[in-house]
């Protein structure tokens, strides 16, 4: 199984896939925890780049396409071949969000990048984080750190949700909505319900 965590920044991630992930331990399951954009030496590496450096924003997505290529070979597919379950902060949906939402990058050209980066490659679950962006720079106001996407201003981030909004619509199937604008217990209660619903 393959697990996808995906929302914009001050969205309220973290907290939540650590308790998925014990929860899936619990019920059994040899958990791998990994994250994009980064997950391997060389990803992580082309992650201090696309955070720290401007460029931009087709180097950018191939710089995070790259890192996703060997987060992929090295990583992902090794442990879904194993019969681990993969639960990662992140993958391609963010893609569509940041670099194409988010900038403006054409849609076909991060769909191409994706047929041959993962060559079909579909998490199972996706869990998305959906707020407004108001509502997140608050929370990371509140929780100060920044890299130079949690500098980007408003409407940027209001760009990058409704990225997540096509992608879901496009995949409904595979995207479970979270409204994460609500306290971390009801938010912790509506993924519980998902899980639960898929009999994990
Ligand atoms: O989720 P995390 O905080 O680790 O993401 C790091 C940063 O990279 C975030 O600010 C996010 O907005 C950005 N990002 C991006 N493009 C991606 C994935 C993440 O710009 N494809």
């Amino acid at each position: 199984r393959f697990i996808t965590f995906e929302g914009i920044d001050g969205a309220g991630k973290s907290t939540h896939i650590e308790a998925v992930s014990a929860r899936l331990r619990a019920a059994g399951a040899d958990v791998l925890n990994t994250r994009e954009p980064g997950g391997t030496a060389l990803a992580e590496q082309l992650r201090e780049l696309v955070l720290h450096q401007g460029m931009d924003a087709l180097t950018e997505a191939l710089l995070v396409f790259a890192g996703r290529r060997d987060h992929i070979e090295q990583v992902i597919r090794p442990a879904l071949a194993a019969g681990r379950t993969v639960v990662s902060d992140r993958f391609t949906d963010a893609s569509f969000a940041y670099q194409g939402g988010g900038r403006g990058l054409d849609g076909h050209v991060l769909a191409a990048l994706e047929g041959w980066v993962g060559h079909g490659l579909q998490p199972d679950l996706t869990i998305w984080f959906d707020l407004p962006a108001e509502m997140a720079a608050a929370r990371r106001a509140a929780a100060r750190e920044a890299d130079r996407f949690e500098q980007q201003d408003l409407h940027f981030f209001a760009r990058v949700r409704a990225g997540y909004a096509a992608r879901a619509e496009a995949a409904p199937e595979r995207f479970a909505r979270i409204d994460a604008s609500l306290p971390v217990d009801a938010v912790a209660a509506q993924i519980v319900a998902v899980l639960e619903a898929r009999g994990w």
